[in-house]
């Protein structure tokens, strides 16, 4: 049997400021360090990754970013790409995250491009998935993942899963205080482990699927003791040093 290390990623989306940064990181370094059986790693807006970056300096906590252009460099006004972000010692890249993909008009393709481009800049992306409130009322949840996963694949190959990390938010459950149950959340889980194991089983043992969708210090430990709920991706929490020490605790 694998196992595999509980990686808890707080999304802090737009959110921040200098002082709220500085204040935020130093308050999680001490639950960080205490716990060092869990990857801990933090999302700040892409304007504050030289700040975050220069505070974490030796410690454990990761940095990641929230969303990357699927090109390199060029003329994408606006754009900020995973070359750039392995200057800042960025080390994870949150692509598909389901506000990109509804208010950004993200498609599969795009974010499968996008998932290729981080890898090839040597960091790892964390491929998010899950369906909409009305996808799972009509039992789509596994066909609408499973075609998530599909695009990446057929884009990447498996082997590229080999050095990525999955998120399983149900959008429903995302910023709405509702959270799914452990149980429905490791069915999700477990069904896209099995997916993953129908192209390669080493990879599919190996890769950490993180839950996410309003994760709070309370709901931490019935999530993480699911056999394949590997973590969690968390983003109101996660502004709150309190909540989000609480959810790394659980881990
Ligand atoms: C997220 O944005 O990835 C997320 C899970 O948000 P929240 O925890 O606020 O539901």
């Amino acid at each position: 049997q694998t196992t595999r290390q509980t990686l808890v990623m707080g999304n802090w989306k737009l959110n921040g400021n200098k002082a709220m940064v500085a204040k935020l990181i130093n308050d999680l370094q001490a639950p960080a360090a205490q716990h060092p059986n869990v990857a801990v790693a933090v999302c700040p807006p892409v304007l504050f990754l030289g700040q975050a970056q220069a505070l974490l300096t030796d410690s454990p906590i990761a940095l990641g970013a929230q969303d990357a252009d699927l090109h390199s460099e060029g003329a994408f006004t606006g754009e900020n790409s995973a070359v750039m972000y392995q200057e800042f010692g960025v080390h994870y890249v949150l692509v598909g995250h389901s506000e990109r993909r509804t208010l950004h008009g993200e498609s599969d393709a795009m974010v499968a491009a996008k998932f290729a481009a981080v890898q090839q800049a040597g960091l790892t992306p964390v491929l998010c998935i899950g369906e909409t409130l009305e996808q799972f009322e009509a039992n789509e949840t596994q066909a609408v993942v499973e075609r998530q996963l599909q695009e990446v694949i057929a884009h990447c190959g498996i082997a590229a899963f080999s050095k990525a990390v999955i998120a399983y938010e149900p959008v429903w459950a995302i910023g709405t205080g509702k959270t799914a149950t452990p149980e429905i959340a490791q069915q999700v889980h477990a069904a896209i482990r099995t997916f993953i194991a129908g192209f390669d089983t080493t990879v599919a043992a190996k890769i950490q699927i993180l839950y996410g969708g309003s994760v709070k210090g309370a709901s931490a430990a019935g999530l993480f003791a699911m056999a394949d709920i590997d973590g969690a991706l968390v983003g109101g929490a996660a502004l709150q040093a309190e909540e989000f020490a609480a959810i790394i605790s659980a881990g």
